[in-house]
């Protein structure tokens, strides 16, 4: 069985970029698109700022990411991999996308250039991306993680705006030193995605064609949450 799932997302602008977009958002604004945000159901956003040195190594000319990170459905999640529970996720997929759009167009209504960046592009990577916010981290199991949920899947807006809350230091570094312990993802996995070293082996992966979810339902950061794993991690290292 290979099925593939989030289709393309058809373009739902309804507004124009601005022929002169603004660079710089005020507090005020700020806290209507974290409202905005909030009301489409995303947990909030984290922002990337992205160096010449990143922009060249990619060919790109972005500068200011905002990254819309949502919930993936536990409901779904917990499913056994099949066709439906790909068509779920795909159909979630689809709606937190629609709804990007309008955070987009809420953007471009307040004067900011504001475009999606195609989730489907394979010419960049939006995981390499998501590591210049500072706000995430790659887990063993190949999940970019924040610090809401491991099961966080993303949309994310280039825009004008300067002036974003840009975090210059990642506080999550110690979960690879987490990861290298533990392996549960490694040692559980039906498909054995790892290789001798343990290293992830994205082809031998079926959760993107079959909708396997098992590493993550296994993974102590889905089980606990960021918090408590990191208080544990915290007292054996003798920090608390
Ligand atoms: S199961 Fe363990 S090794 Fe795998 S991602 Fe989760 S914490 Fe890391
Ligand atoms: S999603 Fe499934 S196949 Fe992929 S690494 Fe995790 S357990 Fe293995």
């Amino acid at each position: 069985m290979r099925i593939r799932y989030h289709q393309p997302i058809p373009n739902f602008f309804k507004i124009e970029n601005p022929i002169n977009p603004l660079n710089s958002i005020s507090d005020d604004v700020l806290n209507e698109l974290n409202q905005l945000i909030n009301e489409k159901d995303f947990f909030n956003a984290s922002f990337s700022r992205l160096s010449e040195e990143f922009k060249n190594e990619w060919g790109i000319d972005w500068d200011n990411i905002i990254i819309l990170k949502y919930k993936m459905s536990d409901d779904i999640l917990t499913m056994e991999p099949s066709r439906e529970k790909c068509v779920l996720e795909d159909k979630e997929f689809q709606e937190f996308g629609k709804k990007a759009f309008e955070i987009a167009d809420y953007l471009r209504q307040k004067g900011f250039r504001a475009d999606l960046i195609h989730p489907l592009d394979d010419a960049v990577s939006l995981r390499a991306i998501a590591m210049q916010s500072n706000d995430c981290i790659i887990t063993r199991s190949n999940m970019c993680m924040f610090k809401e949920a491991l099961n966080v899947g993303f949309f994310m807006i280039e825009t004008s705006i300067e002036n974003l809350p840009f975090k210059s230091e990642n506080d999550m570094q110690w979960v690879e030193d987490f990861c290298s312990a533990c392996g549960v993802c490694v040692d559980r996995c039906p498909e054995n995605a790892f290789d001798e070293e343990g290293k992830f082996q994205r082809k031998l992966c079926t959760a993107h064609k079959e909708g396997c979810s098992k590493c993550v339902l296994l993974c102590p950061f889905y089980k606990r949450g960021y918090d408590k794993v990191k208080k544990r991690y915290e007292r054996k290292q003798g920090v608390l």
